[in-house]
């Protein structure tokens, strides 16, 4: 059962919000972008609530080695089934607000469904 705390990514996972929830399972989920920047635009987050990377893996404390690996396998997984491969993929994690980051709640974006330009911004 994840807490609806009012971050829009809880209150997905919580169910409290309406998604397109591609995939889940008890640590992550998968949802469609609402606003998408590719052909296919997907978002998978990790239940917990982890703002960014910069706590993910703090200066001091604990680093989540192991939940950012299950991340990144999940987000190959998932694309692997949306039929992302072979073709190819890419995953974007915005860190900070000068990145562009605008939910602080760590998500990593999968896009792909057509070739993407080799530039990021
Ligand atoms: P970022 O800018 O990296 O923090 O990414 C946040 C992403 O969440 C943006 O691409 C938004 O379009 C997306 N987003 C915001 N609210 C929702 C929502 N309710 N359902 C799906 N995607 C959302």
């Amino acid at each position: 059962m994840v807490k609806d705390n009012g971050c829009i990514f809880c209150r997905i996972a919580a169910g409290t919000v309406p998604s397109t929830k591609l995939f889940e399972d008890g640590e992550f989920l998968c949802v469609r972008d609402i606003q998408p920047q590719a052909k296919v635009h997907l978002l998978v987050i990790p239940k917990e609530n982890i703002s960014s990377l910069d706590e993910a893996f703090p200066v001091h404390g604990h680093p989540r080695h192991e939940l950012m690996g299950r991340l990144l396998e999940t987000a190959t997984k998932v694309a692997r089934q949306q039929g992302l491969l072979p073709e190819g993929f890419r995953l974007a994690i915005n860190t900070g607000r000068a990145a562009g980051q605008t939910v602080f709640h760590l998500h990593v974006h999968i896009l792909g469904g057509e070739a993407l330009g080799a530039t990021f911004a």
